[in-house]
């Protein structure tokens, strides 16, 4: 253990103040926390929540109706990442249109579903992009690359998401953010300083070793107490003012700031992306006039509350009951990054 570590350690063993409440607004966070046990060092005062840092489990059930509504009814090839294949929507999964006849294949990034298209030229391929700004770059390169070859039959269905919105929709949740390392990577942390200077929002950049974390806590335990918003860049080596230049320019020369509905939380302004008008062409929902889906959600998942921090996802009457991983009831279920996943899995409800 190095001596910034120690001191770390040191630091949340001897905290003996009030309540702190640090919302991880990252799937990765929320596993990494979970797998390294750090949650067994952390002192009890400080409660770790999780917030909708899940690009899958955010994803509201009428995405998944239009993917599915192109899968039947346009005969389109839905290219998309795996979790997404077991997402309820509001009638149907992408898993249940498969099994009527939907040609859904499984990729691991958007250039691998271009790539699809450009060797069958004679289906309509859609790629599902979701995620928050690391991966939104991918979706963009990847029409790049389309565009570049000719290829033609290659569009995408959008989802994506910015996390700004959301820090500031959920700035009164906790005491202080958890902010994921590799979404600061790509904007940059000049908004985690506005935030903290113009809204009270504080929080801590943190990478996502248990050295990473540990630190990031204590930063948060020991700027806490001083009792003023803060941010603080725990995860230097990675994360810098700037961020990445060349992917911010990549996906504003794509894709233009809209309105986006959050699963269980709602619209959140100016919090998601849209192609821009003049790329309509790469545009799914106009490309094949998707019509407006009018979901119903159900009742009993609390993945909305869950998402927002406002229950654990052991509060669900379903958890570990009629939801489990093999049979999800709900998105945070389902994603290896989500909430409900990361407590059923390392067994969150027993030690809290
Ligand atoms: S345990 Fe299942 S049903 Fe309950 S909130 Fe989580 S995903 Fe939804």
């Amino acid at each position: 253990m190095n001596a910034q570590t120690e001191l770390a350690r040191k630091i949340l063993s001897e905290y003996d103040g009030p309540p702190i409440r640090v919302m991880e607004v990252c799937g990765t966070h929320t596993h990494e926390i979970f797998r390294l046990g750090i949650r067994s060092v952390l002192p009890k005062q400080l409660e770790v929540i999780s917030g909708p840092g899940c690009p899958v489990c955010v994803t509201p059930a009428e995405y998944i109706d239009e993917a599915v509504w192109l899968a039947l009814e346009k005969n389109v090839t839905i290219c998309t990442f795996g979790d997404l294949v077991r997402v309820p929507g509001s009638r149907s999964s992408l898993a249940d249109a498969r099994s009527r006849g939907a040609r859904i294949q499984v990729v691991y990034a958007p250039e691998d579903a271009m790539r699809y298209a450009g060797e069958h030229p004679e289906e309509e391929v859609v790629f599902l992009s979701v995620g928050f700004e690391t991966t939104t770059p991918a979706s963009c390169l990847a029409l790049q690359k389309a565009e570049e070859a000719g290829i033609t039959n290659f569009s995408l269905l959008t989802a994506n998401k910015t996390m700004p919105g959301a820090y500031l929709a959920m700035g009164d949740s906790a005491d202080a953010f958890l902010y994921p390392g590799h979404v600061h990577a790509i904007i940059g942390t000049g908004l985690c300083e506005q935030l903290a200077a113009e809204n009270g929002i504080s929080g801590v950049a943190a990478g996502f070793t248990a050295s990473d974390l540990l630190l990031a806590f204590a930063l948060i335990v020991k700027k806490t107490q001083e009792g003023k918003p803060f941010f603080v860049n725990a995860y230097p080596r990675v994360v810098t003012r700037e961020g990445s230049p060349a992917a911010v320019r990549l996906v504003e020369e794509w894709m233009e700031p809209c309105d986006s509905e959050w699963r269980g939380i709602g619209i959140i302004p100016d919090s998601g992306l849209q192609l821009k008008k003049k790329r309509d062409v790469y545009d799914a929902r106009i490309r094949f006039g998707i019509p407006k889906m009018d979901a119903a959600r159900p009742t009993a998942c609390r993945c909305g509350e869950v998402l927002q921090g406002i229950c654990r996802p052991t509060d669900c009457k379903l958890f570990g009951k009629a939801c489990v991983p093999d049979h999800p009831v709900g998105a945070c279920m389902v994603s290896g990054e989500g909430a409900c996943s990361a407590y059923y899995q390392y067994g969150g409800y027993i030690n809290g």
